[in-house]
């Protein structure tokens, strides 16, 4: 693709450095009635995550008698994009939702509660660039955010490429315009890939310098992702105390 995507100080159009993250923020327990939820920022995405469960799993037949399933919906909402999205799933959102689960179900102790349901919720706000990415590090804080039990959380990140250089963390005009975008996640305490789609043409240098830049940004995102849990579970003061106690006392009251 012709263009210039990065200029002669090596830096973006967003102003951003090959290897700099978009701006990420990351709220757990944002919703009452879930039983796990997440909000995250992350440039100019903003997406929301909620859990519900271990329940009851529908449809029926599906029901798995020694674990339970992890069923992921992503969704766009119809003014998360320039153009109104038309509303409803389509094969984009089928596809994300399948990856989510897949890697979500890998983390997930599922053999703790058979028959049963994870359901996860994942809702685009805003969209640009990076939402599958930004919708499961939102889903993996929210299922801990539900007290589901699970081997670790799972920083997700896009990696790609612009003007014949890799790029951590496509914004939407990079995503488009560029020569190659490459969403991965993975699990920090193993270093497991969960995720690795790959859209474009890499050589084997530049695949090896994504995967440093996606690694090394893993970190930062699964860093702030446990920020995010440590901040909801702070033993807050008495006068900030909220009518509703935070679970974690009711739970010791109880
Ligand atoms: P991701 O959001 O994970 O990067 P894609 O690479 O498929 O997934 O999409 C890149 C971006 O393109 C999205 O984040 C969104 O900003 C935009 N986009 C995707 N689908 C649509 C759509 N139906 N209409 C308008 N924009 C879209």
């Amino acid at each position: 693709m012709e263009g210039k995507m990065i200029d002669e100080n090596g830096l973006r159009i967003d102003g951003r450095k090959v290897d700099e993250l978009r701006p990420i923020k990351i709220e757990a327990g944002v919703l009452k009635r879930a039983d796990g939820s997440a909000y995250v920022e992350w440039g100019k995405n903003k997406v929301l995550a909620a859990v519900y469960g271990p329940r009851e799993c529908h449809p029926r037949h599906l029901q798995d008698p020694s674990k339970a399933l992890v069923q992921c919906k992503y969704n766009m909402i119809a003014f998360s994009v320039s153009d109104r999205k038309r509303p409803g799933p389509d094969r984009r959102s089928v596809e994300i939702s399948k990856i989510i689960s897949e890697a979500l179900e890998y983390v997930v102790f599922t053999e703790y509660f058979p028959r049963t349901s994870v359901d996860v919720y994942i809702e685009i706000l805003q969209a640009n660039a990076g939402t599958r990415c930004a919708g499961l590090t939102a889903a993996s804080v929210a299922l801990a955010d539900a007290g589901i039990p699970m081997k670790d959380m799972i920083p997700s990140v896009a990696v790609g490429k612009i003007d014949d250089q890799v790029v951590l963390d496509l914004c939407k005009e990079e995503d488009n315009y560029g020569q190659a975008d490459l969403p991965i996640a993975v699990v920090p305490r193993t270093g497991d890939i969960l995720l690795m789609q790959m859209d474009g043409h890499m050589t084997l240098d530049e695949f090896n310098k994504a995967m440093e830049y996606g690694f090394g940004a893993c970190e930062k995102i699964y860093q702030l992702q446990k920020d995010a849990l440590k901040r909801r579970y702070a033993v807050e003061d008495v006068e900030g105390l909220e009518e509703e106690a935070p679970r974690e006392q009711q739970d010791m009251e109880g």
